[in-house]
């Protein structure tokens, strides 16, 4: 029997789930890993194998990104999760990262999720699992069982914006889904305030109508330079205005009776 992994999330806490969109390279990572270890915090995200809706766009740098991850988040004594796409990669990196992410484009790919099950029948590792961006939440909880019929307990649902008429963000926030997914479901929800939004300006509003609504993490895209980034530039914060952000969304945290970790 392997040691239990950390789990997501503790009674209290907002686990925040932040980083960038994509690894690009050991000094940009790096960067993100020391201002999230300098506010206190417990993990880094970053997307490695990316599904991009183009196949012209940065695709990702694979298992090198992986790499980058574990040495900085070890270096930084951070917890790192990242996506997984395939089929074929889901060992590589469960055995490489502290917790796997499914992203909106694959909550139906049910024989990815089928390996994702097996992988971590015996680690238990967290798996955070995102909303299809066109699924209602019954087909959400419903897929979820995929993950957790070897064994795993150690899911997190996460909410990300989905497909609407709206045409003013870039998906619409469903914030309904945090209570609706605490009334129906054991596991605890994150908020990816990122997608939803596809700018900077909304993501302060947005996360913190996620605490008050309840939310038990948030995940935001955060990049020292977004301007240049390789994915995903609009909505990605620089290290200043989160740093900025962390310090107002531990007060709304405080108000709510909890700390963001
Ligand atoms: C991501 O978090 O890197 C991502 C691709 O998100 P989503 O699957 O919600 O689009
Ligand atoms: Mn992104």
């Amino acid at each position: 029997m392997s040691e239990p992994y950390v789990p997501y999330h503790k009674p209290g806490t907002i686990t925040m789930l932040a980083g960038p969109c994509s690894i690009e390279s050991e000094e940009q990572f790096d960067a993100v890993a020391a201002c999230l270890e300098g506010l206190g915090l417990s993990w880094i995200r970053g997307g490695a194998f990316k599904p991009r809706t183009s196949p012209y766009s940065f695709q990702g740098l694979g298992e090198e990104g992986v790499r980058i991850m574990r040495t900085a988040a070890d270096a930084h004594h951070l917890q790192c999760i990242t996506e997984v796409v395939d089929t074929a990669h889901v060992q590589y990196v469960h055995d490489n990262v502290d917790a796997l992410q499914i992203g909106t484009r694959n909550m139906a790919n049910f024989e990815l999720l089928k390996k994702v099950a097996d992988v971590t029948e015996e680690s238990h590792k967290p798996v955070l699992f995102k909303r299809g961006m066109a699924a209602t939440i019954d087909e959400w909880l419903s897929a979820v069982e995929y993950l957790t019929q070897k064994g795993n307990p150690n899911m997190m649902l996460c909410e990300r914006g989905i497909r609407t008429f709206e045409n003013a963000t870039r998906f619409t926030l469903d914030i309904s889904a945090v209570p609706v997914v605490h009334q129906r479901s054991m596991f605890p929800i994150c908020v990816d305030v990122s997608h939803p939004a596809g700018q900077t300006a909304l993501i302060p509003s947005l996360a913190k109508a996620a605490i008050a609504a309840g939310a038990d993490s948030l995940m935001i895209e955060v990049h020292p330079d977004p301007k240049n980034a390789k994915s995903d530039a609009a909505q990605q914060l620089t290290l200043p205005q989160f740093e900025e952000l962390m310090g107002e969304l531990r007060e709304v945290a405080q108000t709510v009776g909890k700390t963001i970790v």
